[in-house]
């Protein structure tokens, strides 16, 4: 396809992790800002609603497609701005993560390296604020630069602006913001963040964690041990977020389930892990309906085997939440969006 060409009744299946799910009704593509603005103009021409789609690591498509333009994000330039004792690194949102990775791993700046392994696009990163390995994306954010999909009004967001909490952002809340570019900003020194207990282990084994690319090689090594990565199976990584719950819900609950592991967040609240619910209270590891099953290592995780429809995802993930519900009261939340919902 043509950048800048309108396509009709694309499967996008294909274009995402999970590999499930219907046709977009319009599909474009921006390697520009222009491209953006382009779609921007045919998506209000014709009174539809506009999806930016990045790597699709994060979304299930429903079986019935999307009704509307899916924009797939291309912005592919990278800029590298020294600044004292920082950098500034800048790229176009259809950038991989994996990629902007590299590029501060390469040039042995810190701030990204514990967010190694992570699928998906510089785009998709700041909207869902990823997190892995005592990191977050917004530890580094400095600004993104979006356009606004119902008035074509371009605006520079900053931190404070960006709202990031536990896997949400500003982008997730305000859905008309269509992000063209990010900028982090890395620094040239520092020690890098090897608390979490699984990089303690690969440290007291004798792997060498001072610099941001041993860290990462580190981060990827101990991920591909924890995804399915079977030909055929399809993924977008944990499904549901682990429950944050008020200080007095938690300590009840930690009555029941004292061997649950905890995190304490403030002084108010306390992150459970939902994998551990799901192994030792409901046994729901490989757990399965249709051709969607809970992985058999980490149960977290939705797996769709060769020829799964995006109902029998939908299927399985209702039916943990309403026996984690059952079982505990607790009503999880999903982390995997289901793509195009918002008008
Ligand atoms: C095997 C696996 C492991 C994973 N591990 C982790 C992990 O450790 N930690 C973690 O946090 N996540 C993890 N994820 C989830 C996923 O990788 C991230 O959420 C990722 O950042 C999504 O990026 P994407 O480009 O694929 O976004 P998509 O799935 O394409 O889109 C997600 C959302 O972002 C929006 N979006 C995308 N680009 C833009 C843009 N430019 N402007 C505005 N909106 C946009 C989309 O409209 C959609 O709403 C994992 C996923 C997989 C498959």
């Amino acid at each position: 396809m043509r950048v800048g060409q309108v396509s009709e009744n694309i499967p996008i299946a294909s274009l995402t992790t999970l590999g499930v799910g219907g046709a977009a009704r319009f599909f474009m593509e921006a390697r520009t800002d222009k491209d953006v603005e382009d779609a921007v103009a045919f998506a209000q021409h014709h009174t539809l609603p506009l999806f930016p789609l990045g790597e699709g690591s994060n979304i299930l498509v429903p079986d019935t497609g999307i009704k509307g333009v899916v924009l797939k994000m291309s912005l592919q330039d990278v800029q590298i701005k020294d600044d004292g004792d920082s950098i500034l690194l800048i790229t176009g949102t259809g950038v991989p993560w994996e990629k902007v990775v590299d590029e501060a791993a390469a040039r042995g700046i810190f701030g990204i390296e514990n967010l190694a392994g992570i699928p998906g696009s510089m785009g998709g990163a700041a909207v869902q604020n990823i997190g892995a390995y005592g990191a977050e994306f917004a530890d580094t954010f400095e600004y993104a630069d979006s356009i606004d999909s119902t008035t074509g009004i371009e605006r520079r967001i900053n931190r404070v602006d960006a709202s990031f909490a536990y896997r949400t952002s500003i982008f997730k809340k305000n859905r008309t913001l269509i992000i063209t570019h990010v900028a982090l900003r890395l620094a040239k020194q520092a020690i890098p963040n090897i608390a979490y207990a699984d990089l303690e282990s690969a440290r007291a084994e004798g792997i060498p964690l001072t610099l941001p690319i041993e860290v990462v090689r580190a981060v990827r090594s101990i991920r591909a041990r924890k995804f399915p990565r079977g030909v055929g199976e399809g993924t977008a990584g944990s499904f549901f977020k682990n429950p944050v719950l008020p200080r007095a819900r938690f300590d009840e609950l930690a009555k029941h389930f004292p061997d649950m592991p905890a995190f304490s967040q403030n002084e108010d609240t306390v992150k459970i892990s939902l994998a551990w619910l799901l192994d030792h209270v409901l046994s729901l590891r490989g757990f399965s309906l249709g051709r969607a099953r809970l992985y058999e290592k980490q149960p977290l995780v939705i797996v769709a085997s060769a020829g799964a429809r995006a109902a029998e995802v939908d299927a399985l993930a209702t039916e943990v939440a309403r026996r984690v519900f059952v079982a505990t009261g607790i009503c999880i939340e999903r982390e995997v969006e289901t793509f195009g919902l918002h008008e």
